[in-house]
């Protein structure tokens, strides 16, 4: 069964989503840089480049099997839908903010019939609903936190990241509705029909995750000092050991480390005697 995953055809999503499908051994031919819509060479598997923002509708209709979007879109769709894995990348929350001089600082302090300008307006909808809060949701498009400035609403549930626009446009973040990344969330039909194709392909994005946060080593290392290396490498199964022909005072040594580690480890390695260390990167790491 042919996999369609639906991916952000542009906007801050775009350009990691991409990275990690190649990474992950797509092969998405010559030219598929102008398609929207890409059948991959090498594996049963069909991409379509959409809005972030009308991936979860196509993902809980069926259209797609799976999508990358952002989890606020998702939480804002309100549809249920399997999220198979964080990306950790896209990292934002879904906020509401206040103008500095309102006198808000709380939900509690927001009076009825308060005007809410958001890009988001199902999850908006039900987060002031479930506190018993009756506000006028004024959708936008974007430029949510100008919108009290021009009068237009009073406060906004918008996107933060560093906090540097709202600040720009005096307002304050009084509570935060989602903590948000990009992830795959899944059609649970899908799941239920092509389980074994969908882990398959979201086991090889998750590989390549993984391995950006590791090292292969490789080092000659004295036969002597075998104990200690090992007990240096605890993580993964430990380092693969082999002999080295014509040598039996030293032996050669495989094994994954994580980055932070790797400045530290070779330290220790040299101070035990070991030669010849390499460093490698590691394309896919799939435990
Ligand atoms: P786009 O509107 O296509 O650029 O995509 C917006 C998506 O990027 C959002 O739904 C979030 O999941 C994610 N994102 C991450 N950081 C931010 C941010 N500071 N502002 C807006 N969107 C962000």
């Amino acid at each position: 069964m042919t996999v369609k995953m639906a991916v952000p055809n542009k906007g801050r999503l775009y350009e990691r989503t991409v990275e990690l499908l190649l990474k992950s051994g797509l092969d998405l031919g010559e030219d598929w840089g102008r398609k929207l819509y890409v059948k991959a060479v090498n594996q049963d598997i069909e991409i379509v480049f959409v809005r972030a923002q009308d991936i979860p509708e196509f993902v809980n209709s069926g259209s797609v099997d799976l999508g990358i979007t952002g989890l606020d879109q998702v939480a804002d769709s309100g549809y249920e839908m399997e999220n198979l894995l964080n990306l950790d990348f896209g990292h934002c929350r879904l906020s509401v903010a206040v103008p500095e001089d309102s006198g808000i600082g709380k939900i509690d302090d927001i009076e009825n019939g308060t005007r809410v300008a958001t890009s988001f307006p199902g999850i908006t909808k039900r987060f002031f609903e479930s506190k018993g809060k009756n506000v006028r949701v004024v959708t936008v498009t974007g430029a949510a936190e100008i919108m009290p400035y021009m009068g237009v609403s009073d406060i906004i549930v918008d996107l933060v990241s560093s906090g540097t626009t709202l600040k720009m446009n005096r307002l304050v973040e009084i509570e935060t509705l989602v903590n948000s990344q990009a992830i795959i969330a899944a059609n649970k039909d899908s799941l239920r029909r092509s389980r074994d194709e969908i882990i398959d392909f979201v086991d090889s994005i998750g590989s390549v995750i993984t391995a950006e946060t590791k090292k292969y080593l490789m080092a000659d290392v004295p036969s002597r000092e075998l104990d200690q290396i090992t007990k240096m490498f605890p993580g993964l199964e430990g380092p693969t050991v082999m002999n080295i022909s014509g040598r039996d005072d030293m032996m050669a040594i495989h094994v994954v480390v994580d980055k932070k580690d790797v400045y530290e480890s070779v330290n220790k390695l040299k101070k035990l005697g070991a030669k010849g260390i390499l460093i490698l990167p590691i394309d896919r790491l799939v435990p």
